[in-house]
């Protein structure tokens, strides 16, 4: 068979990016070659553990265990480079998969890991930033479908970014958890959404709760009493991710109003159950209104209002929420407005639940362009929303994020010093 000089062109360009990433590896090992030599010989041992590779193949994945068969720090990926080099698993690519967990398909049945698994992967990188939404073969078939040399660059750095947060979350979390006195459910973006939508014999509000609403808790009591008072505390942001991560209080996953609200959509589609969406300046809620029902055929909004009403009004607005028959409220009036407003008129409401969603009609609306998701895989939606609206965003994040990790690192050493002493008393 004889190849044109297109097809020629295009099989270079899949083969090359492939060999320079084998070549590399290989290269590495032989520089590595001492250290592995000397790690050797103070007892460390390869662990083969069995995953799924390309093709659904059985792949060897080589780690670095020392003699009672922990992870030795450091080094613990180092032998991965056998399997780059040998080309059984590459620089990134899809997460391997356990033997035995499901493989990732198509809808239409058909094995879509035509690569090989990935030591750097979407997947880990949206764990470690804890925006990893949906489930493995989601994100595994998005990379597959958007892959190219340019992207797997982008993950690559990404994900060495992302290793300075620390490392994914593992093992079992607590349902609870606690930042500066703010108790948080600590729930998955799935689980959130299913709380969300019980139906409940009355309204149950839902707060999210980033750095900036921890900072404001502390300043405004009226704002910390609606909070205390919400059914469901998230926790949204990187913010909450560190500061559990300090103060050994782990979150499980950023839980906030603007990823959730696509994929509460898609359940309310399924589900038949409507939305009320309040806030925003005039015309906003409508146009967010006109992007849901374009985007989620069958998803109802009973109706929409902006936020911007007189007082002697809200009787009105109140009466039309509830003859609108809808389940779920958004309210996005911005914090700490909107959750006093919530809790206020919690009595009078008729819906299941009504969550506080701040700005985000803004960006489904297409009046405030979101962070791109690259940034946000790294945990840096906040440095776009400053760099859009410097003049009112520096105080909340330059001076807010400051505030709120001092104040982390405080309680660290308050809690350190509490068990030493603690020690010293069970001790003398
Ligand atoms: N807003 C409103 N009514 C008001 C004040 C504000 O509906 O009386 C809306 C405003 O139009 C914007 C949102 O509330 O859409 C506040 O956005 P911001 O980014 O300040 O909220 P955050 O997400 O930061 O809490």
């Amino acid at each position: 068979m004889r190849l044109s000089i297109h097809q020629f062109r295009i099989a270079l360009q899949a083969a090359l990016p492939v060999a320079i990433g084998r070549g590399l590896a290989a290269l590495l090992l032989v520089l590595t070659a001492p250290v592995a030599v000397h790690l050797w010989l103070c007892g460390a041992r390869v662990r083969r553990t069995p995953r799924l590779g390309r093709h659904g193949a059985l792949v060897m994945e080589r780690t670095l265990v020392n003699r009672a068969g922990a992870p030795v720090a450091l080094f613990h990926a180092l032998p991965r480079l056998v399997n780059l080099a040998k080309g059984d698993l590459s620089w990134v690519g899809p997460a391997a998969r356990e033997v035995g967990s499901r493989e990732l398909r198509t809808e239409k049945g058909r094995v879509v890991v035509s690569v090989p698994p990935g030591l750097f992967s979407t997947w880990k990188l949206r764990q470690r930033t804890n925006v990893a939404y949906g489930t493995q073969n989601d994100i595994d078939a998005e990379y597959v479908r958007t892959r190219s040399l340019r992207a797997n660059g982008g993950i690559l750095l990404r994900s060495l970014l992302a290793s300075l947060y620390g490392g994914e979350t593992r093992g079992e979390l607590a349902d609870r958890a606690d930042i500066l006195g703010l108790p948080l459910d600590n729930l998955s973006m799935d689980q959130a959404i299913d709380a969300i939508l019980t139906p409940a014999a009355r309204l149950r509000q839902v707060s999210f709760i980033n750095v900036d609403c921890v900072n404001l808790s502390h300043r405004d009591a009226a704002y910390r009493s609606a909070l205390m008072h919400s059914d469901l505390r998230l926790a949204d942001g990187i913010g909450l991710r560190i500061a559990g991560r300090i103060l050994r209080s782990e979150i499980r996953q950023n839980v906030n109003g603007t990823d959730l609200f696509p994929l509460l959509l898609a359940r309310l589609a399924a589900s038949g159950q409507s939305l009320f969406l309040l806030g925003g300046r005039p015309g906003v809620a409508d146009d967010v209104a006109a992007w849901a029902q374009a985007n989620y055929t069958g998803a109802r909004i009973a109706g929409t209002a902006h936020g911007y009403f007189a007082p002697n009004e809200e009787g009105a607005l109140i009466e039309r929420i509830n003859q609108s028959g809808a389940a779920i409220l958004l309210v996005a009036f911005g914090a700490p407005r909107q959750e006093k407003w919530i809790e206020r008129n919690a009595g009078r409401l008729h819906v299941h639940a009504a969550l506080g969603v701040g700005g985000l009609f803004d960006f489904y609306a297409g009046r405030i362009p979101r962070a791109p998701q690259w940034l946000r895989e790294l945990g840096l939606e906040w440095a776009f929303r400053l760099y859009q609206e410097p003049g009112r965003m520096w105080r909340r994040y330059l001076v807010g994020n400051v505030v709120f990790l001092s104040k982390v690192m405080t309680e660290r050493a308050k809690r350190q010093l509490g068990i030493r002493q603690i020690q010293e008393q069970v001790n003398s």
